[in-house]
């Protein structure tokens, strides 16, 4: 929400009047500088939109304010020249709302476009989310990265590196609108106090690596050629692409980072494949280029990379992750139910990519039971189980 600067205000009054976190709204206007606040400049609250409300009979300012949550100084601030005395029937007075819940709708085939339009939202209402374009698809999708966070201490989630396991992307997202939500709020999530963990920790999230798979297993193969054939013929002629993982070019993103890559590209397809294909190099993709360049320009902290399924949590690589990587790990099982499992079969994924390069904690999660793509009925079990885990990621 915009309001125009008075004589007199200050970040740290508007802090206080709307009830938002300080360094919130400094972060919504990065291009005012905190004491250089002039009338007539436009800033950012987040957390609030306008409505309008038309007076009526026995209307009062306390009665219009108490109903709507605010306080009658704000209420007289988003109003001038309005004063208890001349309220008039009819006229219109502007009203800060504060948003209490949830503004998106991750409940749904969550498609690359549904995405965007639930990131939009989220943006407008809360400007202190940042976000950058971290890589393109095969198809030429950006690929968004989006930051949450004012400390040092980056934790980076992603999710829907296989296509199939989109729901993933769900759940970073319903967790994205929670977490922005609580912050402006000044709320706790499951009596976590959420301010801090925005001072001193930074969240980057990847909700959506490999966008371009995602659609092609909820829409089908695309119009657009040389798409449309050669997905299909990647996938037997078969149109339905439900056991799909691959990026368009047939190409398993998460056997592409070099950790032992050649030790896992003997034993997959030989040839693009709907999954397990390794492509024929190391990081030829370019999700993966993107995810890579963004991982080592960003020193992250910890790093999660979430799949579907198993309700497992995967944290070893080569006996190369480094001790806390245990402690992180039983954490996170005893929040959410989850197994805590050291070693995997498979190598050259992410989160050994990670753990081999920085020494620092990776974990790959498995979310959810059952056969992929899983249902969407599963969200909300899924969602509860793993929201412990994101929380107590970024408390580190
Ligand atoms: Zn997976």
């Amino acid at each position: 929400m915009q309001i125009v600067v008075q004589n007199g205000d200050t970040y740290w009054r508007f802090s206080l009047i709307f009830g938002v976190p300080l360094q919130l709204i400094i972060d919504s206007n990065p291009a005012i500088a905190p004491d250089a606040l002039q009338a007539g400049q436009v800033v950012q609250i987040p957390g609030y939109e306008w409505r309008r409300h038309t007076v009526v009979a026995g209307d009062s300012l306390w009665r219009i304010a108490s109903a709507n949550g605010i306080s009658v100084e704000l209420l007289m601030r988003s109003n001038p020249g309005v004063a208890s005395g001349n309220l008039v029937i009819g006229a219109v007075l502007l009203v800060p709302q504060k948003i209490t819940s949830r503004i998106i709708d991750a409940d749904r085939p969550y498609t690359y476009a549904a995405v965007l339009e639930d990131y939009n939202a989220l943006a407008a209402l809360y400007p202190f989310l940042r976000s950058s374009t971290m890589g393109k698809s095969v198809m030429g999708k950006d690929i968004p990265e989006l930051r949450v966070g004012n400390g040092s201490r980056i934790v980076h989630f992603n999710g829907s590196i296989h296509a199939n396991e989109w729901i993933t992307t769900c759940a970073l997202m319903l967790f994205l609108n929670d977490y922005l939500l609580a912050l402006s709020s000044g709320a706790d999530i499951r009596e976590a106090p959420t301010y801090p963990l925005y001072l001193e920790t930074t969240l980057s999230l990847v909700p959506m690596v490999n966008p371009d798979g995602v659609d092609l297993v909820i829409n089908g193969a695309p119009e657009s050629e040389p798409y449309r054939s050669s997905v299909l013929a990647i996938n037997g002629g078969n149109d339905s692409f439900g056991g799909w993982k691959a990026n368009m070019a047939g190409v398993d993103l998460n056997k592409q980072f070099p950790a032992l890559w050649e030790r896992d590209a003997v034993m997959g397809p030989q040839e693009p494949s709907p999954r397990d294909y390794s492509g024929t190099a190391p990081l030829t993709e370019p999700e993966v280029q993107g995810l890579a360049a963004l991982t080592r320009s960003s020193d992250f902290s910890m790093v999660l990379a979430f799949h579907t399924q198993g309700e497992v949590i995967y944290w070893g690589f080569q006996g190369l992750e480094p001790p806390e990587s245990a402690i992180l790990a039983a954490r996170f099982a005893a929040v959410s139910g989850y197994e805590a499992i050291r070693f995997v079969d498979s190598t050259a994924g992410y989160k050994d990519w990670f753990i081999q390069d920085w020494r620092r904690p990776g974990f790959t999660i498995e979310l959810g039971s059952g056969i992929n793509p899983l249902p969407l009925s599963q969200l909300p079990d899924i969602y509860n189980k793993s929201l412990g885990i994101m929380l107590a990621a970024l408390q580190g």
